[in-house]
């Protein structure tokens, strides 16, 4: 209200203030449509012939070379897969930017997205030294839910992928719970490590974009700082919750609760190996 009266005492009416509101409203939104598409243009170029090499580094592996030219593909392979991370978290994020992240909805079978999920975390926990402990429910309130499998799985992955890079040597658990609260189904997921843990001032300032514990120039671990951010839209979404308890060089306990709605069981998605 000040400011409006310092205009107005400038002599500039409120009509005249609106119409250059309204303006500069509509060249930033220009604007933002224009990087809008950049970004998806972007992605597109950038994750197609990334794809067409992976795709070739797998056949390459396929084919049995020799033992030091197989560890060498591998590296290729494993730096091409961060590369491609890194683009799909700079891509997910500019889409919560511009309010376009979507969820769909199918049937899932939460057992084998379970199992499909700690099948991809144990390959590469064990490649970190890491031990792996799965604790699944006997029987699920609701085995088959309506969700969007992939997102679920991208948050599974991505918590579980934290823990395995934030742990040498250690634990890492997979928990899955089914609540019930009011006639409402909940999942509730836990990833839980036993390494290096996060400080109360880290804590708070997770789940913000761009964020690290350690942001110095020299620090130890790689990564955007993207990843929670995403996490947490995704959860918002879900109309769930997501958070973390830490004791610092003990460990983390990232855990996240969805309401879910019981589903026929009949996948829509294409048939998941679940062993
Ligand atoms: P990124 O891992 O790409 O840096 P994230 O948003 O996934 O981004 O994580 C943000 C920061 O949170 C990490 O850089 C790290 O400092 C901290 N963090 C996340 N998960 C863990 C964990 N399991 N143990 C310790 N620190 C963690």
């Amino acid at each position: 209200r000040r400011q409006l009266r310092g205009v107005q005492a400038a002599g500039v009416s409120l009509e005249e203030m609106a119409r250059e509101l309204t303006v500069s409203y509509q060249a930033a939104e220009a604007g933002n449509r224009a990087k809008s598409q950049f970004m998806a243009t972007m992605g597109h170029e950038i994750r197609t012939p990334l794809n067409a090499i992976l795709g070739m580094v797998e056949l390459l592996e396929l084919d049995r070379p020799p033992q030091d030219t197989l560890a060498k593909v591998r590296t290729i392979r494993r730096s091409g897969e961060a590369l491609l991370d890194v683009i799909n978290e700079i891509l997910d994020f500019a889409k919560i930017e511009h309010g376009k992240l979507e969820l769909e909805e199918r049937s899932v079978d939460l057992q084998s997205l379970a199992e499909s999920s700690a099948e991809m975390m144990r390959g590469r926990a064990v490649e970190a030294g890491n031990k792996v402990e799965i604790d699944l429910p006997h029987r699920w309130r609701a085995r088959w839910v309506h969700s969007d499998p992939t997102r679920l799985r991208q948050v599974m992955l991505n918590l579980m992928s934290n823990a395995v890079k934030f742990t040498q040597g250690g634990t890492v658990t997979l928990r899955m719970r089914q609540l019930l609260r009011k006639d409402q189904i909940w999942l509730r997921v836990e990833v839980q490590d036993t390494g290096i843990g996060i400080s109360e001032e880290g804590r708070d300032k997770l789940f913000r974009p761009f964020s690290q514990v350690d942001s110095s120039i020299s620090r130890k671990y790689g990564g955007t700082g993207l990843g929670l951010t995403i996490c947490k839209e995704i959860i918002d979404r879900f109309g769930g919750r997501i958070g973390v308890d830490s004791v610092p060089g003990f460990g983390s306990l990232f855990w996240f609760e969805i309401p879910v709605e019981q589903a026929e069981g009949v996948s829509l998605e294409p048939a998941q190996s679940s062993s």
